[in-house]
């Protein structure tokens, strides 16, 4: 089932992506399975959250969209453009104009002996943006005052280490501006700065989005962010997104038992963390999956089933599906799906 937008033109449309990477050597040759079979589909002005704990392909996702390395299956459809047909050229330099990405380290995507206003000119320059050396000193400024980094000619002169985490961050949207995208791809962009200035770059995404119509994807293992930022939320396990919905409805029913498992291990306001389910160890296998449900060894609700056949996606109305044997596909009121409702430290712990 593909993850859709209400809206009728999306600007992005994932089809069936998946990425293998081979590992070893000769006789050892192994496939690891990054990502299976992703589908959903971005629209104008919104916002989808990816969610999951380390290795679940979220990351993989961002950097395949962003063309860091090719698929090995699957579409990405740009405002209805196959762009892995068009070839690294001038369609390929355009589409990468309209398709940024911010990243979870601001420190380490700027370069420490240049100046923030040099950063800021590279991608002015490299898409024609500017033609001479006083609109490309204005537009630098105007870029730095639109993420509220003043005055603008005091920052641009700067280098990176002489600005904080969270300043650092909004030069990283601000170089991701320059080329006025479509779409940002926003990978952990604030899990790395202080809990006190997260608020502050979230606010700023949302302001972008309204006043230059930006999409975003944004890839976090903070289930909590995702539900005060993005429209709808997809929850990734093992490279499968296993479940997704409009977020608060995520938040309020969630039904795969590993979104539960998220949901019931966000910390409260008072540091504790609150986990309903029994968190079982196990990390997943991406060598050689065995057949099944990939949540199987760490799943409370595991059945004989769940080991022998991928779960079917399911229909839950409302924009809300899973995979999961609990749910068949065609049983929408599932009876599971209905029992639990979102915890207070959720509520609490938006960021
Ligand atoms: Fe658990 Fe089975 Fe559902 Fe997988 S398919 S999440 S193992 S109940």
């Amino acid at each position: 089932m593909t993850m859709t937008h209400p809206s009728a033109s999306p600007v992005l449309d994932v089809v069936s992506l998946g990425k293998y990477f081979t590992v070893g050597g000769g006789l050892r040759t192994q496939q690891l399975r990054a990502l299976h079979d992703a589908s959903f589909s971005l629209g104008e002005r919104e916002v989808i959250a990816l969610v999951g704990e380390s290795g679940s392909g979220k990351s993989t996702i961002a950097r395949l969209l962003a063309r860091l390395m090719p698929p090995s299956s699957g579409k990405i459809l740009f405002k209805g453009r196959d762009i892995l047909k068009e070839e690294p050229s001038r369609a390929s330099l355009a589409y990468r104009g309209q398709v940024q990405m911010i990243f979870q380290d601001p420190f380490g995507s700027l370069n420490p002996v240049h100046t923030i206003g040099y950063h800021l000119e590279r991608p002015l320059l490299l898409h024609g943006k500017a033609n001479n050396p006083a609109v490309l000193r204005e537009k630098v400024h105007s870029l730095l005052t639109t993420v509220d980094l003043n005055p603008a000619a005091e920052v641009a002169a700067k280098f990176p280490h002489q600005l904080s985490g969270g300043q650092r961050q909004r030069v990283a949207i601000a170089r991701a501006l320059a080329v006025d995208p479509s779409v940002i791809l926003a990978d952990e962009p604030i899990s790395m700065l202080d809990v006190s200035i997260r608020m502050g770059v979230l606010n700023l995404m949302e302001r972008l989005k309204e006043e230059r119509g930006i999409s975003y994807l944004y890839i976090t293992h903070d289930i909590a962010s995702a539900r005060y930022v993005a429209d709808r939320t997809m929850v990734m396990y093992a490279g499968h997104i296993v479940e997704g919905a409009p977020s608060e409805e995520l938040m309020q029913q969630p039904a795969h038992p590993y979104t539960k498992l998220l949901l019931s291990a966000v910390p409260d306001p008072q540091g504790s963390i609150r986990s309903e389910l029994p968190a079982r160890s196990g990390t997943p296998k991406l060598i050689n999956p065995p057949p099944g449900c990939p949540f199987a060894d760490r799943c409370p609700s595991v059945m004989n089933t769940c080991r022998e056949q991928m779960p079917e996606t399911a229909d839950l109305g409302s924009g809300h599906w899973v995979r999961c044997h609990l749910f068949p596909p065609g049983s929408v009121a599932a009876s599971a799906h209905h029992e639990r409702k979102v915890p207070a430290s959720v509520e609490a712990a938006a960021v």
